[in-house]
């Protein structure tokens, strides 16, 4: 098909989208190491896991070999509600930054909760439903895991527990209130509903929070509540496979068009946008088909994988959850208060550490005033105003294009925007009164968590 045809935004049929995940690990050679027992240090069974997962979940979480799932029909009814999602030309980018680069972005803030979160959320709650559960337990950050969370509970019927990082329930009650629309309960964290939280209320009074605490915390109430589990919107190899969606239509409606990436770029905060962006592309990488350049994006105040270690370490603060080889800053580090962009999680998805580690994935770091910057640029010209974990893709992209323009080499760039900023104004506010700094921790409060990694 020649260029002209290509329309400005690619939508497809639905008859055209995904009818099944796909899992990259099952073209992996090395796969990604397994979750560890924090008592014993042996790999979890899926017994162990059947405790705090869902037990469909629990399978996929484990399967490093099936190539192909089927996306269930009840997911799919409810993916139509939103998807297919538009993989659009950034054409009014390309012109302002006067790159010879095409510029594609794949468009996953369509729907309620603002973000790509409700492709694993509807996920996960259909198999807890599945399974006869009453709810799900769960942490949210800023707040686009719990909105999801809940509007996949309320259209399944589940209950939907929420324990919400206090300084972001404070400061962000308008998604807190969508929360409550769709039915679920929000409890800011760390709170005295749990023994985990009332440990760390009394050792750190006045803390306002962190997203390995409020993990803990949602752990513990699924695991000590009968017909409840946990479930979690980032990290895990199950939350992977369900975004590979987003990757999967990606590919169908460039295949369509016979448009061919050179570059794939995402924003990573646990991996998952990411992860499922470059799945079906890795696979092709993997399996020698083709060639592709991914960049992880991540905030250079929260720089896991190009500064952390690549060890095991605990998915929370609590310490609490299985042991995840990643890489990490610890778990106990949280960003700079000042840090206003999202992607705050301390470790990454074991799929891409292991990714990143064998050199399939290259990965940058970006401070948040270039990324707010990029935010604004993009805004002014293609009209959507980004998530800020989104520009973080949008900053990595148009670096690219700037780079193109000066070699004069017509690169195809695709990248995820994974979210709209409409809950996040006021870090816009910041930026736009000059109170948003730059900091980057220095190597030596880096090291200072990573000696207290778990030693296995
Ligand atoms: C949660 C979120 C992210 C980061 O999470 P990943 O698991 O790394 O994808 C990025 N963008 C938006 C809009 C989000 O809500």
């Amino acid at each position: 098909m020649s260029a002209s045809t290509i329309p400005y935004k690619i939508y497809l049929e639905e008859s055209e989208m995904p009818k099944y995940w796909y899992n990259v690990r099952a073209d992996m050679k090395t796969k990604p190491a397994p979750l560890l027992n924090p008592g014993t240090h042996r790999p979890m069974t899926a017994a162990e896991l059947d405790c705090v997962f869902c037990e469909e979940l629990v399978k996929q979480e484990l399967d490093n070999d099936t190539r192909e799932y089927p996306i269930p029909e009840e997911i799919l009814s409810f993916y139509r509600m939103y998807r297919p999602s538009p993989l659009v030309r950034a054409y009014c980018l390309e012109e302002k930054l006067k790159t010879p680069a095409k510029i594609y972005y794949k468009f996953e803030g369509n729907n309620t909760s603002g973000s790509h979160k409700l492709n694993s959320a509807v996920a996960q709650a259909y198999y807890a439903k599945r399974q006869g559960l009453k709810g799900v337990t769960t942490e949210t950050g800023a707040g686009q895991w719990g909105t999801a969370l809940s509007m996949a509970c309320s259209y399944f019927g589940l209950d939907c527990k929420v324990y919400m990082v206090k300084v972001s329930y404070e400061q962000k009650p308008f998604r807190r209130e969508v929360m409550k629309v769709y039915g679920a309960s929000v409890t800011p964290s760390p709170s005295d509903t749990t023994a985990v939280g009332r440990k760390i209320l009394a050792e750190h009074p006045g803390t306002t929070g962190s997203l390995g605490c409020a993990i803990s915390e949602a752990v513990e109430t699924a695991v000590s509540n009968p017909g409840y589990r946990y479930v979690l919107g980032s990290v895990l190899n199950q939350v992977l496979l369900h975004q590979s969606v987003i990757g999967v239509e990606t590919k169908i409606a460039m295949d369509k068009y016979g448009i061919q990436p050179d570059i794939i770029i995402g924003c990573a905060g646990g991996g998952s946008n990411l992860g499922g962006l470059i799945a079906p592309f890795m696979g092709e990488k993997l399996r020698g088909e083709k060639d592709y350049r991914f960049i992880a994006v991540e905030p250079a105040s929260c720089p896991s994988l190009t500064r952390g270690v690549y060890a095991y370490d605990f998915a929370d603060t609590g310490m609490v959850c299985p042991l995840a080889k990643m890489y990490t800053l610890g778990s106990d580090f949280i960003p700079a208060p000042n840090h206003a962009g999202g992607l705050r999680y301390h470790g990454m998805s074991p799929v891409l550490s292991e990714l990143y580690h064998q050199g399939m994935l290259e990965a940058i770091s970006v401070p948040q005033t270039a990324v707010f910057e990029a935010a604004e640029a993009f805004a002014r010209v293609e009209g959507i105003l980004p998530a800020p974990e989104s520009s973080h893709a949008i900053k990595a992209a148009m670096d690219e294009a700037i780079r193109c323009r000066e070699t004069g080499e017509a690169k195809t760039i695709l990248f995820g925007l994974t979210g709209t900023g409409y809950f996040d104004l006021v870090a816009y506010e910041k930026f736009h009164n000059g109170q948003m700094d730059d900091y980057v921790p220095t190597d030596e409060e880096l090291a200072k968590y990573a000696a207290k990694l778990p030693k296995v």
